[in-house]
């Protein structure tokens, strides 16, 4: 049998990974379970799967969790520390899909104890990719990606040379204001934003696929994790979401990977590497589909991607800065204290402030100073927005 932990649980990410599990219940047994405030459906999943753990991140919501789980056998706990014994319990496979920041540190103790981690939390690798690779380096423990884009690179480069890779393209929707006219941006509201035209997520990513800051991210994740040189990493858009990324190697081929927008495959690869098992994803129809379309993003609509350049640039904490201006700010929009096309105005002035501090980029990376750089960048972001 083997050992599974869901770490946000209750989120999408972590609801298409219970939605796999219950498929293959015969062979896994799952060890904790956790989310954040949504308690009824984190205990419901628990006692279905027969967890031994179920954790909430928040003190005060534990009472109700116990009572949620009282007579089932599953144990209760909250808190961040709890977060992390949860991630320490031995497992085979740990799906980090906790969303933001707070899925770093137990993704590292996952980490520590060997676990193979599937990555659906883009947020490790930006803020702090090295500390992460070289903590999987030194414990053997394999990190898989989820996130679809480097899903889909992870999967082309199978049984390839990586030197022999000479770019890598990653596409982008476009989000919910793709073919809005510019001057309407400002105007546009969170609700707005948070409809995606082809994938089901969680509310912030859906957000920051509208303004690409999801896109910046993951341009940032893949020079992390695969190592490439930050010009040899294209963004293109394609409005129908089919090619989820290419790679060109230097005799001229290109692999793409092509398939439905559904997370369950990339969840599923990484579920059972480097096995190919069925999935209950949608075969596609490539003549119904007809045509695939792909254009040059355009930058003056998506500022997030030219910034996400400069990080690349200059690494060090600068991606924790950007992920945490971006956040923040991201909390302030949601709030409707800031207007959509502020939040690039906020991170750029940001990351503007902190890059002049030459410590922060020359500064080691380690939980502690990525957590530094974070509360920094979220302060500085507050005192721009006068909160
Ligand atoms: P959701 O918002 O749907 O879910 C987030 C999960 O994290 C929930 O279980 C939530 O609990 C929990 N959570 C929220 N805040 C905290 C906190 N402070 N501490 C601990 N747990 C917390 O997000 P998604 O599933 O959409 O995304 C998860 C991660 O995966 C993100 O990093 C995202 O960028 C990445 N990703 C997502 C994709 C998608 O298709 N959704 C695709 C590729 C990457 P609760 O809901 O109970 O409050
Ligand atoms: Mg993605």
């Amino acid at each position: 049998m083997r050992r599974v932990t869901i770490l946000g649980a209750t989120g999408s990410i972590g609801q298409n990974t219970i939605d796999l599990i219950r498929r293959q219940k015969s062979q896994i047994d799952v060890v904790a379970l956790t989310g954040g405030r949504n308690i009824e459906q984190l205990a419901k999943d628990a006692i279905e799967l027969g967890a031994e753990i179920a954790v909430t991140a928040y003190d005060d919501l534990l009472q109700e969790l116990r009572e949620a789980l009282s007579g089932s056998g599953v144990k209760a706990s909250a808190g961040t520390a709890a977060l992390n014994e949860a991630a320490a319990q031995p497992a085979d496979w740990i799906m980090s899909a906790i969303v933001g920041v707070a899925g770093l540190e137990p993704g590292l103790v996952a980490l520590k104890q060997g676990a193979t981690l599937a990555l659906a939390n883009k947020e490790t690798l930006v803020t702090a990719g090295p500390l992460v690779l070289e903590t999987a380096r030194r414990n053997d423990a394999k990190i898989l990606p989820v996130d679809s884009e480097h899903s889909a690179i992870f999967q082309a480069l199978q049984g390839e040379d990586i030197a022999s890779v000479s770019r890598v393209i990653i596409t982008a929707s476009g989000g919910a204001f793709r073919d809005w006219p510019i001057e309407s941006l400002a105007s546009a509201t969170p609700e707005q934003a948070a409809k995606h035209p082809n994938w089901s997520m969680g509310q912030r990513i859906t957000i920051d696929s509208a303004s690409m800051f999801n896109k910046a991210l993951e341009i940032i994740e893949t020079r992390e994790y695969f190592d490439f040189l930050p010009e040899q990493i294209e963004v293109i858009v394609h409005p129908e979401s089919l090619v989820h990324a290419l790679v060109g190697f230097r005799d001229g081929g290109m692999m793409a990977h092509v398939g439905p927008p559904d997370m369950r495959h990339a969840i599923g690869y990484a579920l059972n590497w480097p096995q190919r098992l069925d999935l209950p994803v949608e075969s596609l129809d490539l003549t119904s589909i007809g045509s695939l379309t792909f254009a040059q993003p355009d930058l003056t609509r998506y500022p997030a991607l030219r910034l996400a350049r400069e990080v690349m640039e200059m690494r060090g904490l600068t991606g924790a800065v950007f992920n945490a201006a971006k956040e923040r700010a991201l909390d302030h929009f949601i709030a409707q204290r800031i207007g959509f096309c502020d939040m690039n105005v906020i991170v750029e002035t940001v990351l503007e402030q902190l890059s002049s501090n030459e410590g922060l980029i020359d500064t080691e990376i380690t939980l502690d100073t990525v957590r530094e750089a974070d509360h920094l960048a979220r302060q500085r972001v507050d005192a721009l927005v006068g909160k």
